[in-house]
């Protein structure tokens, strides 16, 4: 009798077990996606001056700002958190366009901008146009959190930073030895003044959260040899940065000036909405007909609320990298990754 129970109970515990494990399971498939995509620039990466140790340099700087924005995002945290973690650390590895490897302006200064955006709501902040600040995504997420405003520029982004007490340094840090030696080679073959000058190493990033929500962020040092005061895209909401749930959300790379006059970003997403495309083809269309058919050259990323993810640049190549719930992990730069 007693061990007819025990058989019994066992069974049961048996049938239990079964049960939980086959509800976690199906937990774990409808979990919803979470998915995160950065870029460090597009343009003319010259393999022959891409030596494996730059290489291999670029694919660690890459692989650490998209483990540490997809750490955030692996936790329950929010999209907006991811691509400001991201874009972060890239600010503060100075083999990219963005904070401490910024390229310089003619005048030999490093003059940031940046952009951050909420696909909820949807909510957006940027800066243009500063000399001191370290971080510039953490001052435009502060505008768009703390202000009443979307954009801040030059000595009022500044002051701002100011009084919200963000990190600031002396225009020093900025000038690195290669952002010099950068600018003595763009003004020397800068003699034709109309030529605009091959961008490369702007970084952004694109997210989805498991709350549904999209966020993308843009952060750059611009040209190298710009005029001072020159603002590209990536601090133009709709130009280089972009975010709705309804919708996408968009970072792109590039000469800025293009990115501008055509909306890039929201074209992207105006393309997804009202033109009904899937994400790969509405990138694809504005990156590889649209942009490049008024000369534009450059990139973007992008993902939607379903999880899709685009990476596509009309370019030689493109840093970027990409990580998602299903267990995709890439980091890539040229077109054959
Ligand atoms: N789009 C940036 C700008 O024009 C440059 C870049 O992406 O490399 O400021």
């Amino acid at each position: 009798m007693i061990a007819a129970l025990g058989e019994t109970m066992s069974h049961r515990n048996l049938s239990a077990v079964l049960c939980l494990m086959l509800l976690s399971a199906t937990a774990l498939a409808a979990e919803p996606p979470i998915a995160l995509v950065i870029h460090g620039g597009a343009g003319v990466i010259d393999r022959a001056r891409m030596t494996p140790e730059r290489e291999a340099s670029y694919r660690a700087g890459l692989a650490a700002a998209v483990d540490a924005g997809y750490a955030i995002l692996e936790r329950g945290g929010s999209s907006l958190d991811a691509v400001g973690a991201a874009v972060r650390m890239m600010e503060d590895d100075p083999q990219f366009n963005a904070g401490r490897g910024a390229a310089l302006n003619h005048d030999g200064d490093a003059e940031l901008d940046s952009a951050i955006m909420d696909g909820n709501g949807p909510r957006a902040g940027a800066i243009a146009g500063v000399w001191h600040v370290k971080n510039p995504v953490d001052l435009a997420r502060l505008v768009m959190d703390r202000s009443p405003h979307v954009l801040l520029v030059a000595g009022g982004a500044e002051e701002f930073a100011l009084e919200q007490g963000v990190v600031l340094v002396p225009r020093s840090y900025f000038r690195t030895r290669a952002r010099i030696a950068e600018l003595a080679e763009e003004q020397q073959a800068a003699e034709d003044k109309a030529r605009i000058q091959n961008p490369k190493g702007t970084v952004g990033a694109v997210a989805l959260d498991r709350a549904g929500n999209l966020a993308a962020a843009t952060s750059t040092g611009g040209l190298a040899n710009k005029h001072a005061g020159r603002v590209g895209d990536s601090p133009i909401i709709g130009a280089g940065t972009y975010a709705n749930n309804q919708s996408c959300a968009v970072s792109g790379t590039g000469a800025g000036e293009y990115f501008m006059r055509q909306l890039v970003a929201y074209d992207i997403c105006a393309l997804v909405a009202y033109g009904h495309l899937t994400l790969e083809r509405a990138v694809s269309e504005v990156v590889h007909e649209k942009l490049r058919a008024t000369g534009g050259e450059g990139g973007v990323i992008a993902i939607d609320p379903a999880g899709n993810i685009a990476m596509d640049f009309n370019t030689a190549g493109m840093f970027r990298a990409a990580r998602d719930g299903h267990g995709r992990r890439e980091i890539a730069i040229y077109h054959d990754k």
